[in-house]
């Protein structure tokens, strides 16, 4: 079992370094399938032994072989995100499967969700910016997958999905919910990015979870706000992505959305 865990480990940090790339490459507008990485400093391709995800920058010391620039702490940090993640949602499908062909799917359907749900995350927290690139494809086949489990007659552990409709309507609550705040501050508040993120929570997070998740990142984006606003590192006009407290509230919802939601009908 151990192994299974450890080969999904390394399995998450490859896709973590891939999702380092892509970010880059969208960004800077490079063909996606582009064989060799470069060094964004010196440009000089990175040999092949520069390019294995997190063992590379131990041995490098986090610097580029050629040039020496300092290669950012994203790198390594990423990779190791994406690869506990992955760890994270296999250890809740083992824990919760029936049938053996439904649990490859289940697993299948949490890296491809983690896999968009990062990338927005990290292209966000560089650019503040989250493009529809990433976002439109991620809201059709997180869709494509609850259709699937709905039809399937079984749902993702945690979120007690009971009826198709209940994505339906957690799509129209994430997504008007930022339409508006975009409509009444004139694109200032939020950007046009953030009502497809909070269309895609909502397929993610059926209905009562994507309520949850929405009041939580408030509370997570002050926890983060109020210390910087404090010590003066941003002020109140400098713009905090907001996707960057949206993706980790809805991964933290995605896995334990239900025990949050009995946590507080128990208090009332
Ligand atoms: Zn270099």
């Amino acid at each position: 079992m151990i192994l299974i865990y450890i080969f999904i480990f390394i399995f998450g940090l490859c896709i973590g370094s891939f999702i380092n790339a892509l970010v880059y490459r969208l960004y800077e507008e490079m063909p996606i399938a582009k064989a060799r990485s470069i060094c964004p400093k010196c440009k000089h391709q990175l040999r092949w032994q520069d390019n294995i995800p997190l063992i590379s920058f131990i041995f490098l010391r986090g610097q580029c072989h050629f040039c020496r620039e300092k290669i950012s702490w994203q790198y390594p940090l990423i990779e190791l995100a994406t690869g506990a993640l992955f760890v994270l949602a296999s250890y809740f499908v083992f824990l919760s499967s029936s049938s053996s062909y439904y649990f490859i799917i289940l697993l299948l359907y949490y890296f491809i969700t983690l896999s968009f749900l990062i990338t927005i995350f990290l292209f966000d927290l560089k650019h503040s910016l989250i493009p529809d690139k990433i976002s439109l494809p991620a809201i059709v086949v997180v869709l494509i997958f609850q259709i699937f489990f709905w039809l399937g007659g079984e749902m993702p552990m945690g979120l007690g999905l009971k009826n198709l409709s209940f994505v339906a309507i957690s799509a129209i609550i994430g997504g008007s919910w930022f339409a508006l705040q975009y409509f009444l501050s004139k694109g200032k508040w939020v950007g046009g990015g953030d009502i497809r993120l909070g269309i895609l929570m909502g397929i993610v997070l059926p209905w009562p979870h994507i309520l949850t998740a929405l009041f939580l990142s408030y509370i997570v984006g002050a926890l983060v706000a109020l210390p910087l606003l404090i010590f003066k590192k941003k002020t109140m006009k400098s713009e905090i992505p907001f996707g960057v407290f949206l993706v980790p509230t809805t991964l933290i919802v995605m896995f334990w959305g239900e025990k949050i939601v009995n946590w507080y009908l128990n208090i009332f």
